[in-house]
């Protein structure tokens, strides 16, 4: 079986394969790349992606390198004689040198040469969780990537691990969780049988079949992630009457204290008040529990309400979890870039240099050097400074590739000390005096010509997400398991 593009998608892109198209840097669609499959479907051209920057037939898209930007065709619908030529797109574009890619992606697959270049362009990137993230259609609210990314760290989550996830909703979660799991084609870092898996449930019956070919569709079903049908306040974590043995779980419930009963290490007695469990002391032998009986095992609870969070904690602290604490992400994006200063001058053979603009280059470069003499030659010894009133007229524009795109940054800039660079810039806070005098000051200079790297935050944190209550359940310890350990670390006391 093939391996997913999210854990390995290879040099290219593929056939019948996701690609996440970028049309800017905030509007990404996942596309299932088809390869033509002749004249009279539709377009001559096949499967045609139409966007406001123009059109991109799949047959242009497919069998290129990831991250490789592509032109947008005239296309020719082709069938029946009508033709229809699309009107090229005034935005984006820019000449890219792409047209020889999309006249031999034409080729090799003998489509029609009605796809002439015209002046758009979306990048085709490989599908991560991330990107799916932000693409993926919505069914419910989704976890997003800076509380998965912290959530899966805390929980521990990695190559071989064993997740329960609840619900899956609309599987942003999943993705990340999958490929945190994911242990290799082989199962390399896997002990024994145990393979590394995302053990997901979901109640709601459209969503788990919809998650369900998605997964398919994805090369992860199964193999990665299974996927159960059930509600799992009432019928627990069981896989086919088995244990998933879970290293750690992940809840994203209305009413998560409802599924904690199911993950204890024996089954909870009836209740004694309020209709809450509690930890059985003889417990049942014959209740199979779905977490790791070697392991302490990781728990996250993800909840947007602080009543909701209340009750967790409090069912938790009554079954056995311990460190519990809540933690809320409160995520801002940096965004970095360089201040170019600009020499502005006219560079091309032939082209016409006036005085005007001799001596505006000439006055840029003074500017440049008083700067560099500022810092006597050598780097300032902070890595950050203070926010500052700097210069950033006509730096708004972050990505040179996001031609796509007008947007600009929002919020307050700072300069941050120039450390890009990993050669010998002995930009050190002062650790390499020494080193400083040798050859460090061209390479600072040269930085100076690039200009200052400038850090823009967002003004404001956005929104809250939700509240993340994490846990620890202790492993058992049983006589059986002090025996082993006194066996193999014999203790002298
Ligand atoms: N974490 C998901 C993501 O990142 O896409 C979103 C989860 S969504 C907010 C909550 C999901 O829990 C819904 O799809 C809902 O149907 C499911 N759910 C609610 N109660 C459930 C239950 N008792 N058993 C299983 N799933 C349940």
């Amino acid at each position: 079986q093939e391996v997913s593009p999210f854990l390995d998608p290879g040099p290219t892109t593929k056939p019948n394969s996701l690609a996440i198209v970028q049309l800017s840097r905030d509007n990404l669609l996942p596309i299932y790349l088809q390869e033509p499959k002749g004249e009279h479907d539709g377009y001559a051209e096949g499967a045609v992606v139409n966007t406001r920057y123009g059109s991109f037939p799949h047959s242009t898209l497919i069998n290129v390198p990831w991250g490789s930007q592509i032109r947008a065709s005239n296309v020719d619908t082709g069938s029946r004689g009508r033709k229809r030529k699309r009107p090229a797109s005034d935005e984006g574009g820019g000449e890219n040198g792409n047209e020889r890619r999309d006249s031999d992606a034409q080729q090799s697959r003998g489509v029609k040469p009605a796809v002439a270049a015209s002046s758009g362009f979306v990048h085709v990137l490989p599908p991560t969780p991330e990107l799916w993230t932000t693409s993926l259609p919505h069914r419910t609210q989704v976890v997003y990537t800076p509380d998965y990314s912290y959530v899966l760290h805390r929980l521990r989550v990695r190559p071989g691990a064993r997740l329960i996830e609840a619900g899956a909703g609309s599987g942003s979660f999943t993705h990340a969780a999958a490929r945190a799991v994911y242990d290799g084609a082989g199962g390399s870092s896997t002990r024994g049988n145990r393979r590394g898996r995302v053990f997901s449930f979901e109640f709601h019956e459209q969503r788990y079949a919809k998650m369900r070919t998605e997964l398919a569709d994805h090369g992860l079903l199964d193999d990665v992630v299974r996927l159960t049908h059930r509600d799992v306040y009432r019928d627990g974590f069981l896989v086919d009457g088995e244990s998933p043995e879970a290293d750690a779980v992940f809840l994203d419930l209305p009413a998560p204290w409802e599924a904690l009963p199911h993950l204890a290490r024996q089954r909870p007695r009836e209740s004694r008040s309020e209709s809450l469990p509690d930890v059985a002391g003889e417990g049942d032998k014959t209740w199979v529990s779905p977490l790791n009986p070697k392991r302490s095992v990781y728990i996250c609870t993800f909840s947007p309400c602080i009543e909701q969070v209340t009750r967790t904690v409090s069912t938790m602290r009554r079954l056995g979890w311990v460190d519990i604490e809540m933690v809320e992400i409160a995520n801002r994006k940096l965004q970095v870039f360089r201040e170019r200063i600009g020499l502005n001058i006219p560079l091309e053979k032939g082209a016409n240099i006036s005085p005007a603009n001799v001596a505006e280059a000439v006055g840029r470069l003074a500017e440049i050097e008083d700067r560099f003499r500022e810092h006597g030659g050598r780097p300032q010894a902070s890595t950050t400074s203070a926010p500052s009133a700097s210069k950033t007229a006509g730096n708004d524009k972050v990505s040179d590739s996001d031609n796509n795109n007008g947007d600009t940054p929002q919020g307050q800039s700072m300069e941050v000390d120039d450390d890009g660079d990993d050669d010998d810039d002995n930009n050190d806070g002062g650790r390499a005096e020494g080193s400083a005098a040798r050859g460090s000051s061209a390479t600072l200079y040269r930085s100076f010509l690039d200009g200052r790297l400038i850090t823009r935050g967002e003004p404001e944190i956005k929104t809250h997400t939700s509240y993340l209550v994490f846990a620890v359940l202790p492993r058992t310890w049983t006589a059986e398991d002090e025996e082993a350990a006194l066996r193999r670390w014999p203790c002298t006391v």
